[in-house]
């Protein structure tokens, strides 16, 4: 390998205490383009369906990709692949900051990790070199003090560290890995992978380059790309940061309130992003080399709810733990990401596995019994604050929100099934299917990992008249009428998954194919920066099929687990319509009609909703077929 990337993998088997470095194959690289392509055919293949996510057998890729690393504006992504015990699917959890890229200038693009140390161990890859550490120390202790703790011992401030917390180390199924003190790669519980590996953490220094294929062309690409973002549609997420969604989304009725029985929320000033921006915020923070910086660094000073300096919250956390349980202080909530950030939990389940409780509380399907005297009623911050510190530990009722919204919910019996808002397993994140865009209702029946808003793209681009590019490869135009609109859709889906495919692969942060021509950064432009990146004249369409062989890998994946169209539903309340505010009488329809018309689109067989044999050999992934 010769630009572009490290050219290398490293595989490190905690059972025996050992690694191996193997070279990258050239071809078959550029088969997969990279980052979570490549690791679905390294997880297809080495890992047997079936195998327990938590046992010794799993495998877990660190992946990064082309652009990780590099001057390309996305360049600070990386994503951990893995089979996720929360859903039993395949899981790929993104992550910003700064460990992707010093993993390549550790010269690694991807890490394999395998088996189960006997004591907890920490990886630390220093340029190239490798030990497996001791980590008994380490155990019991949160991200904040191992990442405090690790950096002290190796007297390096510079070093990236990846960890768990308590949550990991005990199984919660939706416990996170939070690399540079608070980024997260958080969705479907690589932290309780991680904790039964015994492996507390990944640490990394890097300091070699990444040479670049022909700089002058790399250069020029660089600067039409930044030159193209300075017209952004969505300014405001790098200006205010995505928490300024809050309000426009309660006043648009897509804001999800009390675990979905609402779409907005009346006291959403207390919790606004203006308000965040205005009281807690201390800077803005970025990704490593993004101008953008969409990041928020916060604290809130003094009081009852007083939090160290901490990255975040995010609008997901603070609708999550925020309206989604009827809570209005903003204080409790920026301290409730805290929390969820050293105990390393996912926001997003976390929050959804809390209102889903207060919902059964309720209706006395949990009583104080269930909850030791804890009254989990609606709006109450403590009461939040205390279920986090519970569920991290896996103390009382703790251990029960620990599994997630569909275990408990098969565990309460058919009364709770109303109230069990997920997909495979996944809980929704927090935009509202019936309201925001009948695409996203689409995304998340049918996405890998369970109900999933981001992974490949942003399913409401296409509602919202935003082509990304593409256009000129066939994406339909606006829709007319409901049944055309149905189809259309479907059709339009496919284009929205394949150019959010190629951020996947390539390892960018897909905030950045928002757009057209002379906004975002299309796939010709990605092309275009790739080609002169790795010297590979490569075109959008060979992008395109790469990212379309991605695509089938992961469904393919999940069809060995057992997963087909019959998984591809929604949770029961997504089918009634939004009962009263801005959006009243919002619902999704026609989903098995745009079921019908996205495995039409994708050349998959309408009845099963799994790829062909047909599909799979033209994509060259005939080890796939069964
Ligand atoms: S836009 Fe935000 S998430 Fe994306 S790379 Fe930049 S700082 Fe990171």
């Amino acid at each position: 390998m010769r630009y572009g990337f490290a050219g290398q993998l490293l595989r490190v088997n905690l059972t025996d205490s050992i690694y191996k470095v193997e070279e990258l194959d050239e071809k078959e690289l550029r088969k997969y383009m990279g980052c979570s392509g490549y690791a679905a055919k390294l997880l297809y293949q080495e890992m047997p369906g079936g195998t327990d996510p938590l046992s010794p057998e799993a495998k877990v890729v660190i992946a990064t990709g082309a652009v990780s690393g590099t001057l390309c504006p996305s360049g600070g992504s990386y994503e951990v692949c893995y089979k996720s015990p929360l859903t039993g699917t395949w899981n790929q959890a993104r992550s910003g900051g700064g460990f992707g890229p010093k993993l390549k200038y550790a010269g690694f693009d991807f890490l394999v990790i395998e088996g189960r140390a006997a004591d907890p161990v920490y990886i630390f890859i220093n340029d190239g070199k490798v030990e497996i550490k001791p980590a008994k120390h380490l155990w019991g202790k949160n991200v904040e003090d191992t990442t405090d703790i690790i950096i002290r011992e190796l007297d390096d401030p510079e070093v990236s560290v990846a960890a768990i917390g308590q949550a990991g180390e005990n199984g919660v199924l939706y416990s996170a890995l939070i690399n540079d003190r608070g980024r997260a790669a958080a969705r479907g519980g690589i932290g309780a992978v991680f904790g039964s590996k015994n492996l507390k953490a990944v640490v990394v220094r890097g300091s070699r380059g990444i040479k670049v294929g022909n700089p002058k062309q790399f250069v020029e690409a660089i600067e039409k790309a930044e030159q193209w973002l300075k017209n952004y549609l969505f300014a405001a997420i790098p200006a205010l940061g995505t928490v300024n969604m809050m309000v426009p989304n309660s006043t648009l009725g897509i804001l999800p309130t009390k675990n979905f029985q609402k779409a907005h929320f009346e006291n959403v000033d207390k919790v606004s992003g203006e308000l965040i921006n205005e009281k807690y915020n201390i800077k803005r923070r970025a990704c490593y080399g993004c101008s953008f910086a969409c990041g928020r660094y916060t604290h809130v000073n003094g009081g009852k709810f007083a939090t160290p300096p901490m990255e975040g919250p995010e609008y997901e956390t603070v609708d999550m733990l925020g309206p989604l349980c009827g809570i209005d202080e903003i204080e409790a909530i920026i301290k409730g990401n805290y929390l969820c950030n050293v105990y390393g939990l996912d926001t997003i389940s976390a929050g959804m596995s809390i209102a889903f409780a207060m919902e059964c509380y309720e209706k006395g399907l949990l009583t104080d019994e269930d909850t030791e005297g804890l009254p989990l009623r609606w709006g109450d911050a403590e009461v939040m604050l205390k279920l986090l510190e519970k569920i991290a530990h896996r103390e009382g009722i703790g251990a029960f929100l620990a599994q997630g919204v569909k275990r408990m919910a098969e565990k309460l019996g058919p009364a709770a099934e109303e109230a069990a808002i997920h997909v495979k397993g996944l809980e929704l994140a927090a935009h509202e299917p019936r309201s925001e865009s009948k695409s996203l209702a689409l995304q998340y029946a049918v996405s890998p990992r369970g109900a999933c808003h981001m992974h490949p793209n942003w399913a409401s681009v296409w509602d919202f008249q935003i082509d990304c590019g593409m256009k000129e490869f066939g994406l339909p135009s606006w829709p007319a009428g409901p049944q055309e609109e149905s189809l259309k859709r479907s059709l339009a889906y496919r284009y929205v998954v394949l150019q959010g495919e190629i951020t996947e692969i390539l390892g960018g942060c897909i905030f950045f194919s928002w757009g057209a021509e002379g906004n975002c950064i299309t796939p010709q432009l990605y092309a275009e920066i790739v080609s002169a990146l790795t010297g590979w004249n490569v075109t959008a369409a060979e992008l395109l099929t790469a990212a379309e062989r991605s695509w089938n890998l992961k469904r393919c994946f999940n069809a060995r687990e057992g997963f087909t169209r019959k998984e591809d539903r929604l949770p029961k309340r997504i089918y009634n319509a939004i009962p009263d505010g801005p959006s009243a009488g919002a619902r999704v329809e026609n989903l098995d009609l745009m079921l019908d018309g996205y495995y039409e689109a994708m050349g998959w067989d309408k009845q099963t909703g799994l790829p062909t044999p047909e599909k799979l050999r033209e994509l060259g992934l005939e080890f796939a077929i069964n």
